[in-house]
């Protein structure tokens, strides 16, 4: 299934996108049960569709999960050719420079940080210029647990989304700890909407950014270091993940200081990030 967050008429509703994504067909919800976790507001709750149709085209798409509870987790350097490409740049200041990871590195992201799709990415040149793009696929925790293992970790995801995991490059490096960097307002777009996990086979499917058209990363989740269960069992080591957690499981090559000189977004680039069986995630990159 696809589930989506949006509004039509100035009402927010949670739906299933159906029939070649081109209806939306919304849940009988209201606004108070889903307003901060969207889609996971259906979790444990058997609700019915309203009949109504609503052509997608006449709706605003909004992140699936609009303010998450807390920090998204996020993983670096989490595919070999990115690891390698983030060594060489110049900008890595984590412990284990140069390496690829013996466990995941875990950062964070604040969770204002959420935009949805076609909201704009807000980038203030008075901050930084070196602001950086990252197709991230995003696990949607759907039951709660505290150190699950490997095994039992596919049973604790709800399903999927992808995020841009948008990143000011010199203040990653400037505060050798990476919240600021990656927490800047509008830094984390979400969505186009969230997937039931019986729609994505993380052992082949294809993970895509393109800037302007350029295509920049192309890559596969089976190419992840650590994998999805590896990454749950990691987090949840001491920590209880709760339901709509979100996890951002790391972005491969291609990424803007992979190239030289490096391909930093600027006002009036367009990113299109695209996850086989998810969709496509576009944004637009505005000034203040
Ligand atoms: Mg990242």
């Amino acid at each position: 299934m696809k589930i989506a967050v949006f509004e039509r008429s100035g009402e927010k509703y949670v739906g299933q996108v159906l029939e070649n994504e081109n209806i939306i067909q919304r849940f009988d919800l209201t606004l108070k049960d889903f307003e901060f976790s969207g889609v996971t507001a259906l979790i444990g709750r058997d609700l019915p569709l309203v009949t109504e149709e609503i052509p997608l085209d006449e709706v605003m798409l909004l992140a699936p999960v609009p303010r998450p509870l807390r920090n998204i987790f996020c993983v670096g350097k989490n595919y070999r050719d990115h690891a390698r490409e983030f060594t060489s740049s110049g900008f890595d200041s984590s412990a284990n420079k140069g390496t690829i990871p013996k466990a995941p590195i875990v950062f964070s992201k604040v969770p204002e940080t959420v935009i949805g799709p076609g909201d704009p990415i807000k980038v203030d040149n008075t901050v930084s210029t070196e602001i950086d793009y990252e197709v991230e696929l995003a696990v949607i925790i759907g039951k709660s647990g505290r150190n699950i293992s490997r095994e039992d970790a596919a049973s604790h995801v709800w399903g999927y989304t992808i995020i841009n995991d948008v990143t000011a490059r010199n203040l990653q490096g400037l505060h050798s700890q990476w919240l600021i960097g990656k927490s800047q307002d509008t830094f984390c777009p979400m969505g186009p909407w969230a997937v039931t996990t019986d729609e994505i086979d993380l052992n082949d499917t294809y993970i895509r950014c393109w800037v302007n058209g350029e295509l920049r990363q192309d890559s596969n989740t089976n190419l992840l270091i650590f994998d999805v269960p590896e990454i749950i069992s990691a987090i949840s080591n001491g920590i209880m993940l709760n339901c709509g957690d979100v996890i951002a499981t790391g972005t491969p090559a291609g990424v803007g200081i992979g190239f030289k000189p490096p391909k930093f977004l600027k006002p009036g680039d367009k990113t299109r990030l695209e996850i086989q069986g998810i969709g496509v995630l576009e944004n637009q990159v505005e000034g203040y």
